[in-house]
């Protein structure tokens, strides 16, 4: 992982403290996302990709509460809950509903930032250790194997073509962006090698027995990237 930048959700009808907030974080080299009520928030949870949320309690559509128990239901991603409430039975509330934290209005933005480190800290102390064998259906990935197969069928593939899929079916669901994948699969940060990931794409597909009118596995997203896995999870 290391210097993968980290996607956070921010949710605040209140302009002064969403634009605040989302300036403090884009500082500490946060991805911020900014939506205003509780529907877009949802909307935008459900494209994925995002490993934190800001959440305020108060807003127009759907209500905090909500938003954080419908994203509680299909997802563990850290939620700092934001309110103007300071009564401790709303503290509890918010917890219960299964925020990780929790800052009561007016905060500084400093403090917020300071809270978001923490719980990342917190999440990346916890995780799980990865999946060591991948499987989407017919196609297994044996990582410590280094070890391909599709229908029992062993695919060599080469060193980038493996990284490639890797990266791809470790986050499945998750919409890489060509440039994205040079920096992983190549390790190097040049938008001409762009073409260069496309060139592996195709040779992966071809290995992989993809029809890329009608993938199985791996996607592209018009003027944007690729993406891996089963369509019917990412909703
Ligand atoms: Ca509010």
């Amino acid at each position: 992982m290391g210097s993968e930048t980290r996607r956070i959700l921010l949710v605040e009808d209140e302009k002064a403290i969403r634009e605040a907030v989302a300036a403090y974080l884009a500082k500490e080299g946060y991805s911020v996302t900014s939506v205003v009520d509780g529907q877009e928030a949802l909307d935008e949870f459900a494209r994925g990709g995002y490993d934190l949320i800001v959440l305020d309690l108060m807003l127009p559509r759907v209500p905090g509460e909500k938003v954080c128990q419908v994203v509680r239901s299909s997802s563990a991603i850290p939620i700092i809950m934001l309110t103007a409430k300071g009564e401790i039975e709303d503290r509890i509330a918010g917890l219960e509903l299964g925020a990780d934290d929790y800052l009561v209005k007016p905060f500084s933005p400093r403090e917020l930032v300071a809270r978001v480190k923490a719980l990342f800290r917190r999440v990346q102390v916890t995780e799980k250790p990865r999946e060591e064998i991948l499987e989407f259906g017919s196609l297994i990935i044996d990582i410590p194997a280094r070890h391909v197969t599709v229908d029992g069928r062993p695919l060599e593939l080469t060193a980038s073509e493996f990284k490639l899929l890797l990266t791809l079916g470790q986050h499945p669901g998750r919409v890489y962006t060509r440039n994205e994948l040079v920096g992983t699969v190549l390790g190097y940060d040049f938008e001409g090698y762009e073409r260069t990931i496309d060139s592996h794409v195709k040779n992966l597909r071809s290995k992989l027995g993809e029809d890329s009118r009608d993938p199985r596995w791996l996607f592209t997203v018009h003027g944007v990237g690729y993406r891996f896995g089963n369509p019917a999870e990412w909703k």
